[in-house]
């Protein structure tokens, strides 16, 4: 990821000859795909495409027909799958050349192609697909690379591709993609048959061979040739030397943990946003460097690097060297809305008659001198990936200043690409957004049924979930169950034991450092014991006054002053149990703590009314299956103070309730997810009992 890589960090050749022997023709695209997909120095995510055409017969008349596999619209090279690829007839294709009435028409041209769709094929066939089609080579790489895209985007871009690789690739100046620039491929690559590839100004590369394993080495033939030309050649220090210092790892964290609720408040009040901190060192280097401000300025050249990034990132007003976070907090407002006006009088410079309404104004990338970078987007995995496009981007500056001058595409260019009609009607087929989509969710607990239930059914809801437990083993496995089913990008944990007040300071710091901030507050870590009360011991009682009554407060007050800084309200939600309103005889410890965490959320939700944050309880009785506590001593405790089995505990329960039936994590899950969610918008200091029916427990 840092430097443009030499020696033994060198791109090798992953092929497999024996693996490959067996493969088909659409089989070895797909191979070969993965392999270059694989390596973010090869391509970038879901960046450039693959294509093969292919000898088949046709599925009504049986005739051998020559048919292009592309990689269809939307994906990643990386872990595409055979659907993934678009089929088409290719004379078709050529046959569209016909219908070609010039510059002004290209768009009209992506209507045709589904027109030519083999086999039924239901992949959308991307904007790229003539791009390969008119490539007279039976096996086309279309990559974006960034030591590539540094050449591409230097100011005398055609002559060093023409020193580096001496007339062995080709080079066309600037041009959106699209049927145009497909043709304009045919003619170079036809006119001069010797070319192993061509170079697109701004933009990335184009390689093919005869075979498959051919076009793949060539791709990495290429990026290799250009690499180590770059580090031979390259300037030092890199971006004009050092103006900042470095700051220490963990007050890096601790500032951007601190920025990052701040920004995500001051930028989502149309539409919350997850937030993402990179500290790694190309970015570092970029941050600290005398070059910070007139490159950042510049803005991204290749076109995945601003649709991801926006035209230019933000530079935060921070010091390193004389660090004052109030200062730079302070003038927060005044530097968005400096973006923002920037933004909005780009888009009416560069606007069309016919484009799409302005978008969200507000800065994707933040650049903090000493600190690092962060990114906002709508989902945290859309997040990561802007600031992994963003350091493609510095690693072209990089590479592109070291030899040359880079230039930033034109300012109109990067408009018709941002607003593009076709970029526009993508969006619109984006599905609706889920009811918790940008919300970030803390669950304490998280490692128990109930913990685990609610995780599952606020991420199936589109939150982030950050949880909390103490107990580390039972934690990473959550984890890793939650994300096999939700991704890694949305969920992660944080071990810490929620009675003390730093280890809760923690838990929130590592909240906002990994998302961004804090929408939600699960509060459901919990024990349970059962005594007489002469037998209940000091140690007993003060146990369950400190996780069930000092715990939830020293969580609720953290995640609290969280909220009021991020200003955009919140919703807290207490797991308390049926005991908080019933005595329970044998439990006064538990049933007393109970009591006073449902007493704490009626006074939260006082305090909180004026600052959106709502705060309401759930009270689940019996939920025996999955739970850590009925696995221990509270079940024999029970069975032995109701004169039952252990084994007849769940039936027992069932039978006393009004409604006979037994309660699961998931109805408690439910009830949460309805009271976190804004379909309970207009209820706070609320009790929802799900206990399935017990009168003693109406509330009143
Ligand atoms: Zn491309």
């Amino acid at each position: 990821m840092n430097a443009l890589n030499t020696g033994k960090d060198s791109i090798n050749s992953l092929w497999d000859d024996k693996l490959a022997a067996a493969m088909s023709e659409p089989e070895l695209l797909l191979y070969r795909s993965n392999l270059l997909g694989s390596d973010f120095r090869i391509t970038n995510f879901g960046g450039g495409n693959t294509s093969a055409k292919v000898q088949m017969a046709d599925y009504l008349s049986g005739e051998q027909v020559e048919v292009l596999w592309v990689k269809g619209s939307g994906g990643d090279l990386g872990s595409i799958k055979i659907d993934g690829f678009s089929t088409l007839y290719l004379d078709k294709l050529k046959g569209l050349k016909a219908r070609y009435r010039g510059l002004q028409f290209e768009d009209e041209m992506v209507d045709y192609l589904p027109h030519c769709t083999f086999n039924l094929n239901p992949r959308a066939a991307s904007i790229d697909t003539p791009l390969h089609a008119y490539i007279q080579k039976k096996h086309v790489d279309h990559m974006h690379p960034d030591a590539i895209i540094a050449i591409a985007a230097c100011a005398n871009s055609k002559a060093l591709t023409q020193q580096i690789f001496e007339g062995e690739l080709g080079w066309l100046p600037w041009q959106r993609p699209g049927f145009d620039l497909g043709l304009k491929l045919e003619a170079l690559s036809t006119e001069q048959p010797k070319l192993k590839g061509i170079i697109l100004e701004g933009h990335g590369l184009f390689t093919w061979g005869d075979t498959a394993k051919g076009c793949y080495e060539n791709t990495l033939d290429m990026i290799r040739r250009a690499e180590s030309w770059l580090n031979a050649n390259s300037k030092q220090p890199a971006f004009g030397g050092e103006k900042f210092p470095v700051l220490a790892t963990e007050q890096r964290a601790a500032i951007a943990a601190k920025l990052m609720p701040l920004l995500r408040g001051k930028i989502g009040k149309q539409e919350f946003k997850l937030g993402h901190f990179d500290d790694s060192a190309a970015v570092l280097q970029f941050v600290c460097s005398q070059d910070l401000a007139p490159l950042a300025a510049l803005g991204t050249s290749c076109p995945d690097h601003f649709l991801r990034t926006k035209i230019r990132p933000l530079v935060v007003d921070f010091d390193p060297a004389n660090p004052d976070l109030d200062k730079t907090v302070s003038g927060l407002d005044a530097a968005l809305e400096a973006y923002r006006a920037d933004y909005t009088a780009y888009y009416e410079r560069c606007k069309h008659a016919n484009s799409p309404a302005v978008r969200d104004a507000n800065p994707i990338i933040y650049l903090i001198p000493g600190v690092g970078m962060l990114s906002f987007a709508k989902d945290k995995a859309t997040a990561r990936i802007a600031s992994e496009f963003y350091i493609n981007a510095i690693n072209v500056m990089r590479g592109a200043n070291g030899v040359d001058k880079y230039v930033g595409l034109s300012e109109q260019e990067a408009f018709n690409i941002e607003y593009w009609l076709l970029e526009e009607a993508k969006l619109q087929r984006m599905p609706k957004p889920k009811s918790l989509a940008g919300r970030i969710a803390l669950v304490t607990g998280g490692a128990g049924g109930i913990g685990q239930a609610v995780a599952r059914q606020l991420l199936r809801e589109g939150a982030c979930v950050m949880l909390t437990d103490i107990d580390t083993e039972a934690l990473a496995a959550a984890q890793k169950d939650l994300a096999k089913s939700f991704g890694k990008d949305s969920v992660a944990t944080v071990q810490a034991d929620i009675t003390g007040e730093a280890a809760v300071e923690a838990i929130i710091a590592a909240t906002s450092l990994r998302f961004g901030g804090l929408d939600i507050l699960v509060s459901n870590a919990g024990i349970a014991s059962a005594a007489p009360l002469d037998q209940t011991t000091l140690e007993v009682w003060e146990r369950n006054q400190s996780i069930l009554v000092t715990g939830y407060f020293l969580v609720s007050r953290a995640a609290f002053r969280l909220m009021k800084q991020q200003k955009t309200g919140g919703s807290m939600v207490f797991v308390a149990s049926k005991n908080g309103l019933v005595a329970s005889a044998g439990a006064s410890a538990y049933c007393t703590a109970k009591a006073a965490e449902i007493h704490l959320a009626r006074c939260i939700a006082l305090e909180g009314a004026s600052e959106g944050i709502r705060v309401n309880v759930v009270n689940p009785d019996a939920v025996i299956r999955g739970s850590r506590i009925w696995d221990g001593k509270w079940k024999e405790e029970r069975a032995a103070s109701n004169k039952i089995e252990t084994d007849d505990v769940e039936e027992f329960y069932r039978q006393r309730s009004m409604l006979k039936l037994g309660v699961l994590p998931e109805d408690i899950a439910e009830a949460v997810y309805f009271l976190a969610s804004d379909k309970s918008a207009k209820s706070t200091g609320n009790i929802l009992n799900v206990d399935a029916g017990n009168a003693a427990a109406f509330t009143r």
